[in-house]
């Protein structure tokens, strides 16, 4: 392990190697031309690494499409908007909508306020209340307020810094047809506060115009690799993160971090000359960011196999400093976990504590797997996450190979241990 951690700390391959997906494949929206080519560089970067097996496992993902948007103010003066459509909306008519605002702080005022929504904009702005709650507004905005007749759903980015950055993101619609589908989209922070102090003023009239599709599905793959085994080949540790993006900036952070990092952990155990005795697999997931195709695909495609699995770590929390992992397991094997990340602590990496593994790894908890989270610093990360600046500036090479060196270490003994 020792040999692993000074390794990773003494090259920057893996910052080589982010800004290798982030600048020669771009942003990798499921469906895009930047998808299909980051398909193409992660099996080619897999091979000239040295790994087995390399391999891209079909599976099918949404083909939402952007399209051409913006936002003006029209009243009380005209002002261009800073906007990002969210994933999954529907687009406006040519030449968008133009309409009233009603601001509301969150659902209960437009609950408070249901009668004045009808052919207006709804702008949800409410206060950062971390991500896990503010997001909701996203998620549920367009339902809440197309209930009430409301003709778009606009929200305050969920972030709680901005330098006038919309953020992106999910969606999502009723699955019955009795809810009209409006059009959603996020304002910067700065914009949404501007709004709701309009509001306050008097009529606030803004125009939509979104140019988004929903296309048929996509074809597209998890890309697959094995560091094979040398005692337990059919016993595998599985080492994840999510290889689509969203479209604005490059997703370094989210999450070509992730898998830089994952990556560059086997890359670094083959170089060393070190087999693990259980097979390390590396997999890289489509379809994150809309439906976990490629999360829920990898569960379907491997079932066979998932009792063989002995853990499996996700990393899809950024690059930022090391912080340690969350176990999601029975509290025996967290406690092993734990004991096998103590020496990480010169990393800042020993911190085990119960919770989740990550989405795409999610759907492997079913067959028994013990899911590990891989945890970072990231005070910061939702300044970046899902917005244009999500970008390569935006990490610390340092930063990133301490990540190589704890992820590395610990599959290592993971997949070395007795
Ligand atoms: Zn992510």
């Amino acid at each position: 392990m020792e040999r692993i951690v000074a390794a990773a700390l003494a090259d920057s391959s893996a910052f080589a190697l982010l800004a290798d997906l982030c600048d020669t494949a771009g942003s990798r929206l499921n469906g895009s031309e930047g998808q299909r080519r980051a398909v193409a560089w992660a099996l080619d970067r897999l091979r000239a690494g040295g790994l087995d097996g390399v391999r891209a496992e079909p599976v099918m993902v949404p083909h939402w499409v952007r399209g051409r948007e913006s936002c003006t103010l029209l009243e009380p003066y005209e002002q261009p908007l800073t906007l990002l459509g969210l994933g999954g909306s529907v687009g406006t008519p040519p030449g968008g909508i133009a309409a009233e605002v009603l601001a509301v702080r969150d659902f209960d005022e437009l609950e408070a306020r249901a009668a004045e929504a009808a052919g207006r904009l709804v702008l949800f702005d409410p206060p950062w209340e971390g991500y896990g709650k503010t997001v909701q507004y996203r998620g549920r905005g367009a339902v809440a307020a197309a209930r009430h007749g409301a003709v778009g759903c606009l929200i305050r980015s969920v972030t709680d810094r901005s330098l006038a950055t919309p953020h992106t993101g999910i969606m999502r619609y009723d699955k019955g047809d009795t809810i009209p589908r409006i059009p959603a989209a996020a304002l910067s922070v700065e914009d949404a506060a501007l709004l709701t102090r309009l509001a306050r003023r008097g009529p606030v009239r803004v125009r939509l115009e979104m140019g988004a599709a929903q296309l048929p599905d996509a074809p597209s793959a998890n890309v697959v690799a094995d560091l094979t085994g040398r005692e337990l080949p059919d016993e595998i540790v599985l080492a994840g993160a999510h290889l689509d993006s969203w479209d604005a900036g490059s997703g370094a952070h989210d999450d070509g971090a992730g898998c830089a990092i994952v990556m560059e952990a086997a890359f670094l155990l083959k170089r060393l000359g070190l087999a693990p005795r259980r097979t390390l697999r590396v997999v890289l997931f489509a379809d994150e960011e809309m439906t976990q195709q490629g999360g829920r695909g990898y569960a379907r495609d491997h079932a066979g196999e998932l009792p063989r699995h002995r853990a499996a770590l996700e990393c899809d929390s950024g690059g930022f400093a090391p912080a340690g992992f969350t176990v999601q397991a029975d509290s025996a094997t967290v406690a092993r976990f734990a004991a096998l990340a103590a020496p990480l602590a010169p990393l800042g990496a020993d911190a085990v504590t119960p919770g989740g593994g990550g989405v795409d790894i999610s759907f492997l908890a079913d067959a028994g797997v013990p899911l590990i989270g891989h945890r970072v610093h990231g005070e910061r990360y939702f300044d970046v996450h899902h917005s244009p600046a999500d970008t390569l500036d935006k990490v610390d090479p340092a930063d990133l190979q301490r990540n190589v060196a704890a992820v590395a270490a610990l599959l290592w003994l993971i997949a070395e241990a007795p």
